[in-house]
């Protein structure tokens, strides 16, 4: 290995010499058989990694490392909606997974067939995955808390041979039935499985399908002893599909492959997340966010670490519990979102302290824009590092961020850091798509090649994977991250929303972030959408919606108005009065999709007195009604 100890070097090597650079990396994983080629792109804009090398994500994950650590824990599962806890050795995973691995080959799914999971937070859903990556299935997590219309469609476009479920999810200590969604789902879907996969948790009775759905634990005890050996795969074949979050419209599904993906993971647990073997990561996210994919579910394991799955909320059974958590495990490296820590911002704050979290080097933030306020309340509160990095469900590891593994770069708070290492990121005019100066705002692009790690392609539909991704900037044939950035003198790009969510005022292109970090620097605040509204004289004008910290301080109208006041000037001082937002609500929640994003699109939407659109991914409809009520109060 070079030895490298600059960032920008390190990221110039990498785009100067990609195959010198990730021919190197790739000896961060094993291989059944050596790629004969680093790169192949001779059909723009779609990038071949590894091609001819055969590897395995399950096997890097779990049966190599049997040999050092078989009985170290490698997964770590906490329930706080059940109250169970389950410890599984390195030895005791690699047991499960063949387990699981001989009945879905009983159940008839072979390599390339596809496998899509439905299912809660519990530790049969991680064995699933990795079983699929055992023998070469694809998996197709659909998140738990979706309902049957959008499982429906997510059904139909992967046509998977076997659905894995559960009886039911708990939120909060509330049963969530699993089973109904799924029957009517299959029902509505043209496709059909051949099985249902049930694992039944005890928490709901529910019907069963005769000939289709079968039953886990029994299928288990069938396959106590199962030997399943590892199929070996091309670097490029599939290894999952999953969807976009659906923030800006119809989801799409990314397509990953098996080498890149894992060489990908491997050099980012080294040089960003810095995790060693032997320890505990702890993602907070869902496995049916591609943050569950790559940094609960395989990252970890590859690293050697021990990952931390958690069913729960961050405020159950009180406000300390991710804390509590990381001081009973030692996690060393945890992620989480800034959803998560606004949940947090409206608690009292000395559950930061009550916990020893020292052991933690870092805490990663990813998903939305991290603003200033919120990035030092949790910095300042907790007393760790709190690193904010910048990705997509379609890139599957950072593209923004700071690389600690390589050099500690100094953070700066709003801005996720960097381009890391592979990325050529460009912010780029979206009129001309001409390169734009320092401090200049521009689209957030990266000229092709993609990296390893990055989507293969639009699950089959080759066609809207150019035409989505790289044909959004003029002239060029650059993927576009329909995110908008700017870089300042020193390197650091700041993310200001999406391209979608520029609000344009007399002329002047205002970023809704620019104005959120405004609203939600006032310390009443706890989180604000700012989104654009048409207008007959400005083009459109900004409007703002906050929650605040202590919802009693916004009760009676007098107090909304002192607080909008209060605002409005805020921001006048801050930004100047063409980024004053026409009205500040101030509302009890802001509507969010399930993975935690503000659907800013939906309540533009009730803005302007159009049709919200596609809501299949909306959390909770009953605050989009709230919102539509105080539009018209
Ligand atoms: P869809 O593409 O279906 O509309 P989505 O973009 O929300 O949904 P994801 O892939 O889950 O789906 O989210 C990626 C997006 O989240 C990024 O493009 C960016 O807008 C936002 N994002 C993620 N991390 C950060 C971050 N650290 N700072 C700012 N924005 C972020
Ligand atoms: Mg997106």
């Amino acid at each position: 290995m070079k030895a490298i100890h600059s960032l920008s070097e390190f990221h110039q090597w990498s785009i100067n010499d990609r195959e010198g650079f990730w021919g190197e990396q790739a000896s961060l994983i094993y291989w059944n058989k050596p790629f004969t080629k680093v790169l192949d792109y001779s059909r723009p804009p779609f990038a071949r990694w590894f091609v001819g090398g055969e590897t395995n994500l399950c096997y890097n994950c779990i049966d190599r490392h049997l040999a050092t650590q078989a009985d170290k824990p490698a997964l770590i599962h906490v329930s706080t909606e059940t109250n169970s806890e389950r410890i599984l050795s390195f030895r005791e995973l690699h047991k499960e997974v063949m387990r699981m691995a001989a009945i879905m080959q009983q159940l008839g799914v072979s390599r390339g067939d596809r496998v899509l999971l439905y299912m809660p937070m519990i530790p049969e859903a991680a064995i699933a995955m990795y079983a699929c990556a055992r023998i070469g299935a694809i998996h197709s997590v659909v998140f738990g808390g979706f309902a049957a219309l959008s499982l429906a469609s997510r059904i139909e476009d992967a046509a998977p041979k076997l659905i894995i479920s559960a009886d039911a999810g708990s939120r909060g200590g509330k049963v969530v039935p699993y089973k109904p969604a799924l029957d009517e789902a299959i029902e509505r879907s043209e496709h059909k499985p051949a099985h249902v996969l049930m694992v039944d948790r005890k928490l709901t009775p529910f019907a069963r399908v005769e000939g289709r759905d079968v039953d886990y634990a029994a299928l288990r005890l069938q396959h106590i002893n199962a030997e399943v050996p590892v199929t070996w795969l091309e670097s490029n074949e599939v290894s999952y599909t999953l969807y976009t979050s659906g923030t800006t419209g119809k989801p799409k599904g990314v397509q990953r492959d098996v080498g890149g993906y894992a060489v990908a993971l491997a050099a980012s647990m080294k040089y960003i997340y810095c995790g060693k073997p032997g320890e505990t990561y702890f993602s907070s996210s869902d496995i049916g966010w591609v943050v569950g994919h790559s940094y609960i579910i395989y990252g970890p394991l590859l690293a050697g670490m021990a990952t931390l799955m958690y069913e729960g909320l961050p405020i159950c059974p009180d406000a300390g519990i991710l804390w509590q958590l990381v001081e009973r495990f030692k996690v060393t490296v945890m992620f989480s979102a800034p959803t998560a820590i606004r949940v947090l911002k409206k608690q009292d704050p000395a559950w930061l302290t009550k916990y020893d979290t020292s052991s933690l080097r870092a805490l990663f933030l990813a998903g939305e824009p991290l603003d200033e306020p919120t990035a030092r309340w949790i910095s300042e509160g907790l007393g760790r590092p709190i690193i904010d990095n910048y990705w997509q469900t379609e890139t599957g590891w950072p593209i923004l961020t700071v690389a600690h593994g390589i050099e500690k770069t100094p953070r700066k708070f709003g801005s996720p850091g960097m381009p890391m290492y592979g990325y050529d990121v460009r912010l780029l005019d979206i009129e001309t798509g001409e390169e734009v100066g320092t401090n200049q705002k521009g689209v957030v692009a990266i000229v092709p090649p993609l990296p390893p790690g990055c989507l293969q392609t639009v699950w089959g539909d080759d066609k809207r994977f150019v035409s989505t991704y790289f044909t959004a900037v003029p002239g060029k044939q650059v993927y576009s991250t329909f995110d908008w950035g700017i870089r300042d003198d020193d390197g650091y790009t700041f993310i200001l929303g999406r391209t979608d969510d520029v609000i344009n005022v007399a002329g002047h292109r205002l970023g809704t972030r620019e104005i959120e970090e405004s609203v939600s620097s006032h310390a009443a605040v706890a989180e604000c959408a700012v989104v654009g509204m048409a207008d007959q004289l400005k083009g459109q004008v900004a409007v703002a919606f906050a929650v605040l910290r202590d919802a009693s301080r916004g009760e009676s109208k007098a107090q909304r108005e002192a607080l909008e006041k209060d605002i409005l000037a805020l921001v006048d001082k801050q930004l100047g009065a063409v980024a004053r937002p026409a009205r500040v609500h101030i509302v009890g929640a802001l509507p969010k999709t399930r993975s935690g994003k503000v659907l800013r699109r939906a309540i533009q939407a009730l803005c302007e007195g159009r049709d919200p659109g596609d809501l299949t991914t909306i959390e909770d409809p009953q605050v989009l009604r709230l919102i539509a009520a105080s539009l018209q109060g």
